[in-house]
């Protein structure tokens, strides 16, 4: 679960963090506040897009599928653990309590 910015409470699972983007508002399940995922998770996606960049060089199958998915993989969990959640409004990296 990921801390909500509102009431600092855990209100957004881990798998909605990392499918939402910086443009999509969710409400936080425990205080129903809006909130998105900072801009920085457009960075979290540069692994996932050099696994895709990297499948280009290779003809097998294999490990096309093993690059893209490992790619995919760790730009989720940077995503899920290293980029903060944001209220509506906010610019990332104001609020660095605790
Ligand atoms: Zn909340």
């Amino acid at each position: 679960m990921s801390r909500c910015p509102h009431c600092q409470q855990d209100g957004i699972s881990f798998f909605k963090k990392v499918l939402i983007g910086p443009n999509t508002i969710i409400n936080c399940t425990k205080c129903q506040q809006k909130l998105t995922i900072s801009k920085l998770a457009n960075w979290a996606a540069i692994p996932f897009l050099l696994g895709i960049a990297g499948s280009f060089f290779t003809h097998e199958l294999i490990l096309k599928t093993l690059m893209m998915s490992s790619g995919l993989i760790i730009s989720g969990l940077i995503k899920g653990f290293a980029v903060p959640l944001v209220k509506i409004g906010e610019t990332p990296g104001t609020d660095r309590g605790s």
